[in-house]
């Protein structure tokens, strides 16, 4: 099976809800700051430079609920940014080692992989040959933060 595979960011309508409301819905305040440069944005996936206008916010990536739907910290743009193209692995992200985490479809976690740099995408091809796998979440390494979510196309 060569699943075509989607790149999901946080939602749009969620960021607009957080920029809007000026805090994210676990109530924490919108306190914006300037990139160091680095810094990972959930929002349009990609790697801040130095100087962007970005904010740490709490997300929670996994829609369905259930014990593993973690609520986690996010960098974003505190201003609309271009969507990310979810068509393809975020070129960003592509030299970066990542804990790949899949879930199945009632958000139950299995067997996940770190990739090493380069390597995410054929990783996440592998995992998906598994029908199980509804969803592939995209995580830091040492830190866990979340990054993007990956599932089926359609
Ligand atoms: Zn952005």
């Amino acid at each position: 099976m060569n699943a075509e595979l989607r790149y999901e960011g946080v939602q749009s309508s969620t960021l607009d809800r957080i920029r809007c409301n000026r805090h994210d819905d676990s109530g924490n305040a919108v306190v914006p700051r300037r990139s160091g440069g680095g810094e990972p944005l959930r929002c349009c996936l990609t790697i801040a430079g130095a100087g962007e206008n970005i904010a740490l916010v709490a997300y929670r990536p996994m829609t369905a609920g259930g014990p593993y739907a973690e609520v986690g910290p996010v960098f974003i743009h505190t201003a609309d940014c271009a969507a990310p193209d979810a068509g393809s692995f975020p070129i960003d992200f592509r030299d970066r080692r990542a804990a790949l985490r899949p879930y199945d479809a009632d958000g139950q976690m299995l067997d996940g992989v770190v990739a090493d740099p380069g390597t995410g995408e054929v990783e996440l091809k592998r995992l998906f040959e598994d029908p199980a796998v509804d969803t592939v979440q995209v995580r830091n390494v040492v830190a866990g933060c979340w990054n993007f979510t990956v599932r089926r196309q359609g």
